[in-house]
């Protein structure tokens, strides 16, 4: 089975061609620069093919990927036939989704509904959706939320202490982010540890960085919030951070709310507290030559993770296994260390050799760690293909 995963944003639309039973991806590529002129970035295996194409709409690009996949020299398919359903991240299904949906029209006014929620991505998502619907009427597609997968939060979680007419009317609670990725993660785990039921903090580290707390494969826990600013510090976002400091800013810089929220989504984090990067490599380097903002930013990510494990190891009364994912969680040896000598007190313990892994699954823990600790990379489009293929086939 063929399955063709799209992750539209705003101007940009990633695709991958991949068998959701064996993983293999055939081909992946990028379409950027959409409504302003159009580039296509088409890879299928070391090939890389660059292609200027007018993308005036969603749906140019998607007729240009077709075409590209279906191309003589560059393409791994002789027609459309060859696919047999299409995968959409959407970033934001609200209280309206807790699973994967085929999307039919009743799917599309819902995601659209989501739009207050998600106002930046919905509306990309279903420019993809739509996109797809125009130039493959007949493929089933799916919709694969990215925020489903914390829906088993209970309300002790999900609610924030507000007025409750806040939730009833509005919506406003904790939803999460990555929960495709933490999805993967805890299906992984289950398969590793060979049984069903068991404590998990999943530690997703890259650019955004979000945790969860998960018992017996369904989240009780995660950090990030109504919007993927809450949580750790990440890459260029704050994180969580007291209401007040908005107030503050906005009244003594003459802000917007809307501006004062840009700064901390884009400005922050560990860009905003190192002054030079939000790349991890590079804040690595900054310290090692002696620069004392990125070291602080360091110490201040992982500082704020083990306090969150710490946290949901007693959401969770004790933890049974600690994963770390994503950029920075699979390919960063000294911040998992880092992360890890905080935990001590709960019995974790690395292997130093086995840490120095990177991109691989394997467990890193010393055998007298009392919390098994893995590097499980992510693999968030191969559960959406899987979601998807789970749907179409019924
Ligand atoms: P992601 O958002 O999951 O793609 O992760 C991006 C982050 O992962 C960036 O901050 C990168 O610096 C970080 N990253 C990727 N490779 C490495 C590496 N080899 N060592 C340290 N950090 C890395």
């Amino acid at each position: 089975m063929n399955v063709l995963v799209i992750n539209a944003g705003s101007s940009s639309l990633k695709y991958q061609l991949m068998n959701p039973e064996t993983g293999d991806v055939t081909a992946k590529g990028l379409c950027e620069r959409i409504y302003i002129d159009g580039r296509l970035t088409h890879k299928v295996g070391d090939k890389k093919v660059v292609k200027d194409i007018p993308m005036p709409t969603h749906s140019e690009a998607i007729a240009a990927v077709l075409e590209i996949l279906q191309d003589p020299e560059h393409g791994v398919i002789k027609s459309v036939d060859e696919i047999d359903a299409v995968g959409h991240r959407v970033l934001h299904g609200g209280m309206k989704f807790s699973d994967s949906c085929i999307i039919d029209d009743a799917c599309i006014k819902a995601i659209e509904e989501c739009i207050p929620l998600g106002p930046l991505h919905n509306p990309a998502n279903l420019m993809g959706i739509r996109a797809c619907q125009a130039v493959m009427p007949t493929k089933p597609q799916v919709a694969v939320f990215d925020t489903a997968f914390h829906m088993t939060m209970p309300p002790k979680a999900y609610r924030y202490a507000i007025p409750t007419e806040y939730y009833e009317n509005d919506d406003i609670r904790r939803y999460g982010f990555h929960g495709t990725s933490h999805k993967y993660i805890a299906r992984r785990v289950a398969s590793i540890l060979g049984k069903k039921e068991f404590k998990l903090v999943n530690c997703h580290l890259g650019n955004g960085s979000s945790l969860s707390a998960v018992k017996d494969g369904k989240c009780m826990d995660t950090s990030m919030g109504l919007s993927p600013l809450a949580g750790v510090p990440m890459g260029t976002r704050s994180g969580d951070i007291d209401a007040c400091v908005v107030q503050f800013i906005c009244n003594k810089y003459g802000m917007s709310v809307d501006e004062c929220l840009n700064m901390l989504n884009k400005k922050s984090g560990m860009l905003g507290i190192s002054g030079v990067s939000s790349d991890f490599r590079d804040l690595e380097q900054g310290s090692a030559d002696g620069n004392e903002n990125c070291t602080l930013a360091l110490e201040k990510f992982c500082y704020e993770v083990a306090k969150y494990v710490g946290s949901y190891a007693a959401a969770l009364n004790g933890i049974d296994i600690l994963t770390f994912t994503a950029g920075v969680g699979e390919n960063g040896p000294d911040t998992r260390q880092m992360i890890c000598d905080y935990l001590a007190f709960m019995g974790v313990k690395l292997d130093p050799e086995k840490n120095k892994i990177r991109g691989k699954e394997m467990m890193i823990s010393a055998p007298d760690s009392k919390v098994q600790v893995w590097v499980v990379p992510t693999n968030e489009e191969l559960m959406i293909a899987q979601d998807t293929a789970e749907l179409v086939n019924g």
